[in-house]
């Protein structure tokens, strides 16, 4: 059964189901066997390589994954890894698939070279990209973030590499909220280092929706990243600006 680049699309939206419990394992491989994606044991394949590259596992002791997907399957899922998880997953994606090929290549079976190409061909991909700076699980890291967490939506739109850069690019790397410009206070290491924030309220959100990166996104520094999730929904930037500016007149008349 030939896997076309649409049951490929398919298979990864039920592994990410499966990824984040919304169905089981079992119930989704039935699924793509009754859409007629694939077969029964490639359906448990990717479904369970999904989990592997998001894990980044390291499977009891030293190597990765067994299944291979094919060549277009590993582009899709790593492509899409790095839109929906943001650049530190996918680089950690990728690092599991160079292991599997490593150990594939070791089964003497032949070599995965298109594979190792296209693993490649991605890294340079990132090399570039990294001139973004994310940081390293921007929203996880800090509990106030806690709130958006459990919203997955709100960080896939702010973690989508794609739309990120195009809101940095148009709004230049500079706190919307206090003006902090990264690179003018910490010279060459704060080049280009910025969160992105998703402005729009999920509730407003259905499922036809797509980020619009220079409305819906805007450049914020963690600082005031972290103020703007201490409601939920997040207030809105020009609240905290607000905020900021109120209290601010407050102390200074305060200390006169
Ligand atoms: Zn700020
Ligand atoms: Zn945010």
């Amino acid at each position: 059964m030939k896997i076309e680049p649409r049951d490929i699309e398919e298979i990864y939206a039920l592994a990410i189901n499966v990824y984040h419990k919304k169905i089981e394992k079992n119930e989704a491989i039935e699924k793509a066997v009754e859409l007629n994606l694939m077969s029964k044991g490639s359906a448990a394949d990717y479904i369970q390589n999904l989990k592997y590259l998001l894990s980044g596992h390291t499977y009891n002791s030293g190597h990765t994954y067994k299944r291979t997907m094919n060549l277009a399957g590993t582009e899709f899922f790593l492509r899409k890894i790095r839109d929906d998880f943001g650049q530190n997953v996918f680089e950690r994606a990728l690092k599991t698939s160079y292991k599997h090929v490593k150990y594939y290549n070791a089964l003497g079976h032949g070599k995965q070279v298109q594979t190792e190409q296209l693993l490649d061909k991605l890294k340079e991909e990132l090399s570039q990209e990294n001139s973004m700076a994310v940081y390293p699980d921007e929203v996880n890291l800090n509990p106030l973030f806690e709130g958006a967490i459990k919203n997955v939506s709100i960080n896939a739109y702010e973690r989508n590499a794609k739309a990120r850069k195009i809101c940095i690019d148009y709004h230049k790397p500079v706190c919307c909220v206090c003006s902090f410009d990264f690179s003018s206070h910490y010279g060459e290491i704060g080049k280009n280092f910025i969160h992105v924030h998703h402005i729009v309220d999920l509730s407003q959100i259905d499922g036809e929706y797509e980020v619009d990166p220079i409305n819906d996104l805007c450049p914020v520094c963690p600082n005031c990243h972290a103020m703007l999730h201490t409601q939920q929904p997040a207030m809105h930037p020009s609240k905290l600006k607000a905020i900021i500016h109120s209290h601010n007149a407050r102390v200074t008349s305060k200390s006169r």
